[in-house]
C-alpha cells in the first residue's frame, strides 16, 4: 500500500486542480483520498508529493512497438513515390524481419519509453508475419516485466498468402483465449485483447468473415487501419462496390469495442456509421504527416476520437503538441481542450475492455483520480510559471507540460518509475535492444 502525501490533484476529465491532499492506494486502486490519510494508513509506504501534481497516467490508444527498433535506422530504402510503396520499401520488410528474440526487445524498449513519458497504458497493433504464433505472449510478457497496461492484438493480412492470414486469426484467438482463461482464475492481468486486421485493402472477404467469428466466438473488439492513405478507400470502392466502413460493418465489425486508426480519407457517410455504431477513431497525427497521407478533415465530426502515436515512440504529451498544431495549421474548429478530451477517451477504450466478462460492480474504472479506479498514475514534477487551474489545463498540456517532467509512475498500485529512475531494468533492456536493432536491420537487408 503507498501513501501520497501533500499532492495537487490534476484531473484532465473534466479539468480540474485540486488543493493539496492525500491519495492512498491499495490493491491496485485508489482507496482513499483526503487530508491528514497517515492516522487512517500507518503502515502504507509513504511518497512524499511536496505539493507536485498527482494525475491519471497517459493512455496511447494506437501504437506498433514492433517499430521501436526502426528509430535511425541505418538500411538501404528504396525512395517511395507513394503510401503504397512506402509500405512495401519499408514497414512490410521490417515486419517481416521480425523474429521473437527481435519482438521481444523491440517491446521492451518501447514499453519502457512508454512509462518514462508518463504513460500507463498502450494499445499495440503487431505484425511480425515471420514470427506469427505465440508472438503476442512475447508482448504481454514484455508489458508484465515493465509494469504497463494495454490492449493487443494480432495485425491479420492476406499479403503474405493464405496460411499466413490463418495464423494471423488463429494468434488473436489464442492470446484472446489466454487473457480470458487467466482472468476467469482470477489473475490480474494488465494486457487485455482485440481482434486485429492489417487494413482493408490487405484482407480478402474470406479474411474479413474470419476476423468476424473470431470477435464473436472471442467477445472483444476489431482494431485495424482504415483510409490511412487514399488509396484504401479508393481499392475498397473499386474492387468491393463499398465504402471501406460499409464493408467492414457488412462483416459485423463496427461494433463499441472497435478500434478504427487514421481514417484520414473516410466520407461523411462513413463517419455516421461510425458513430451510429459508437466504434473508436484513432488519430495520429504525427504519423499521417510522417507518411504524407493528409489531414483528416472530418476528425471533428467524429464522436470517439482518441489519440495514438502509431508506432512514433509513446510519448503522448508529445502527440497532443502534434495533434493541436497541426489542426490548428488546418484551420480548424477545436482548442486544446477537445484534444484533451480525445487523448482522455483513451480510458473509456480500457473501460470497454477492462469490462468484458466483469460484474457490474467490479467495473474498472481508468483515468480518474478517484476512490476505486484504477491507480495508474503519474506524479509530475512541473514547476509552472504561470497558474496552473481548471480553465487552463489543456493550454498547460499543449504549451508546457512534457515528458521530462515526468516524476513517478504507477500503473495497477505498482511503480514502473520512481523519482525519475525505472523500476525495471533499463540498461540491460537498452544493451539488448541495440544488438536486436543491428540484427533486425541486417534482416531487413536481405528481404529487400
Ligand atoms: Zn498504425
Amino acid at each position: 500500500m503507498t501513501l501520497f502525501e501533500n499532492v495537487r490533484v490534476l484531473s484532465f476529465n473534466p479539468p480540474s486542480v485540486s488543493p493539496a491532499t492525500d491519495v492512498a492506494v491499495e490493491d491496485g486502486k485508489i482507496a482513499a483520498i483526503g487530508q491528514a490519510l497517515a492516522e487512517r494508513y500507518p503502515q502504507a509506504e509513504k511518497v512524499a508529493g511536496g505539493g507536485r501534481f498527482l494525475s491519471p497516467g497517459l493512455v496511447c490508444s494506437h501504437t506498433h512497438l514492433y517499430s521501436a527498433l526502426a528509430r535511425g535506422m541505418i538500411v538501404d530504402i528504396k525512395p517511395s513515390k507513394d503510401f503504397a510503396q512506402q509500405l512495401r520499401n519499408l514497414w512490410w520488410r521490417l515486419d517481416r524481419a521480425i523474429d521473437l528474440p527481435i519482438l521481444e526487445s523491440s517491446a521492451l524498449a518501447g514499453c519502457a519509453d512508454a512509462v518514462m513519458s508518463g504513460v500507463t497504458s498502450l494499445v499495440d497493433h503487431h505484425a511480425s508475419p515471420e514470427a506469427i504464433d505465440g508472438s503476442l505472449s512475447v508482448i504481454r510478457k514484455a508489458y508484465e516485466e515493465i509494469g504497463l497496461r494495454g490492449l493487443l492484438c494480432y495485425e491479420t493480412t492476406d499479403r503474405n498468402g493464405d496460411e499466413g492470414s490463418r495464423a494471423g486469426v488463429r494468434e488473436n484467438v489464442r492470446f484472446a483465449k489466454e487473457t480470458a482463461a487467466d482472468r476467469a482464475a482470477g489473475k490480474a492481468v494488465l494486457t487485455e485483447a482485440c481482434i486485429g486486421g492489417h487494413a482493408p485493402f490487405t484482407l480478402g472477404d474470406g479474411d474479413l468473415a474470419a476476423l468476424a467469428d473470431a470477435v464473436k466466438t472471442t467477445g472483444r473488439g476489431f482494431h485495424i487501419h482504415v483510409a490511412e492513405d487514399k488509396y484504401d478507400a479508393v481499392d475498397s470502392r473499386h474492387r468491393h462496390g463499398l465504402d471501406p466502413i460499409a464493408r467492414l460493418d457488412k462483416f459485423g465489425l463496427l461494433r463499441p469495442l472497435s478500434i478504427i486508426g487514421h481514417g484520414v480519407w473516410l466520407t461523411e457517410s462513413e463517419v455516421a456509421l461510425m458513430n451510429e455504431r459508437d466504434a473508436f477513431l484513432a488519430h495520429n497525427a504525427r504519423s499521417n504527416m510522417n507518411n504524407a497521407v493528409g489531414y483528416n478533415g472530418l476528425l471533428t465530426k467524429h464522436r470517439n476520437v482518441v489519440l495514438g502515436t502509431d508506432g512514433m515512440g509513446a510519448d503522448m504529451l508529445e502527440e497532443f503538441k502534434f495533434a493541436v498544431f497541426r489542426h490548428r495549421e488546418s484551420q480548424g474548429p477545436w482548442w486544446p481542450g477537445e484534444f484533451l478530451a480525445c487523448m482522455d477517451r483513451g480510458n473509456r477504450l480500457l473501460e470497454r475492455y477492462f469490462s468484458i466478462g466483469a460484474k457490474s460492480a467490479e467495473k474498472p474504472v481508468f483515468g480518474k483520480v478517484e476512490t476505486g479506479a484504477a491507480a495508474d498514475l503519474v506524479l509530475w514534477d512541473y514547476e509552472t510559471p504561470t497558474p496552473l487551474v481548471a480553465d487552463n489545463v489543456a493550454g498547460h498540456l499543449a504549451f508546457g507540460l512534457s515528458a521530462r517532467s515526468v516524476n513517478s509512475v504507477m500503473v495497477a498500485g505498482r511503480f514502473a518509475v520512481r523519482d525519475r529512475s525505472p523500476c525495471f531494468d533499463a540498461e540491460r533492456i537498452g544493451a539488448k535492444a541495440r544488438e536486436q536493432a543491428q540484427r533486425l536491420w541486417t534482416r531487413m537487408g536481405d528481404r529487400a
